[in-house]
């Protein structure tokens, strides 16, 4: 029999916001390859025998190029019959997991995708932005701040243009042309919320206009990994406050 590839989205960080599919994959798992930005508390649903192998970035040592991941990976893959792949967030937002299923693929492993959360939706959620709201917008966009070959994406202008809600990974080295670029073709007054650690106990939400954060929040000062949430959506994050005599209408008064 062939052997199994999970390639897997372990969420965006708490590590209760993984599917159960996921972990009954873990479970099986001979080999577990995992991210960085994997909690390592995700470990706990492998088996004890089970080969845990780090091929994230650590300070200090040597990053493992894809290519060595790839590699790695179907290594494993030809001597035990079930591997996983542990990836952040959901493996095919900005996760390479379809350069791994297209690698593992080619040289005969089988291979299955589980989804995972994103932080794309995780980090507005757990800040209590919506991502859409009726009446406030339409769409919203991801994008990647920053382009394999270091530069910024041009697609940040073209967001920028449209009236969508956009959310940006990988933009805290670019945050100030990113808000420059907003305050041009929005308004000065564009809201703006910046979502460190989503999901984490260290999630730390800052928000204010595209103009405001430009001028007061230096690129270090942002722990990362963080998003950065674009747009009227972002003004919806203050709950109201609760109603004061309330009128219970007719169909609640049915219902009860
Ligand atoms: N596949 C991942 C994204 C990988 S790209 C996913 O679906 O979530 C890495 C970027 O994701 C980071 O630069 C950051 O912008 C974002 N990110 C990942 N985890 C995050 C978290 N817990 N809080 C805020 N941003 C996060």
């Amino acid at each position: 029999m062939n052997p199994t590839l999970y390639i897997i989205g372990g969420g965006p960080g708490d590590p209760e916001l993984i599917t159960l599919k996921a972990v009954k994959a873990l479970n099986k798992a001979d080999v577990i390859l995992y991210d960085a930005l994997v909690s390592e508390q995700l470990l706990v649903h492998a088996k004890s025998d089970c080969k845990l192998v780090f091929v994230g970035k650590r300070k200090g040592k040597k990053e493992l190029s894809q290519d060595e991941i790839n590699e790695l990976t179907v290594f494993y893959a030809s001597r035990v019959s079930c591997v996983a792949r542990l990836k952040g967030g959901d493996p095919f937002v900005f996760g390479r997991g379809h350069e791994e299923l297209e690698y593992a693929s080619r040289r005969g492993v089988t291979v299955e995708v589980i989804p995972g959360i994103s932080s794309v939706l995780a980090a507005p959620a757990s800040a209590s932005i919506p991502l859409t709201k009726r009446g406030v917008n339409e769409s919203f966009w991801v994008v990647t701040g920053t382009l394999s070959s270091g530069e910024i994406s041009n697609d940040i202008a073209l967001a920028a243009e449209s009236s969508a809600t956009v959310i940006v990974l990988m933009g805290i080295s670019k945050l100030k042309k990113i808000l420059s670029i907003f305050v041009k073709a929005r308004s000065p007054f564009e809201p703006v919320a910046i979502i460190e650690h989503a999901t984490l106990p260290t999630q730390r939400v800052i928000s204010g206009t595209v103009y405001s954060m430009r001028e007061q929040i230096q690129e270090d000062q942002i722990k990362t990994p963080a998003i950065i949430v674009i747009g009227k959506v972002v003004d919806e994050r203050q709950p109201p406050g609760p109603l004061e005599g309330e009128v219970v209408s007719a169909l609640t008064r049915e219902v009860i």
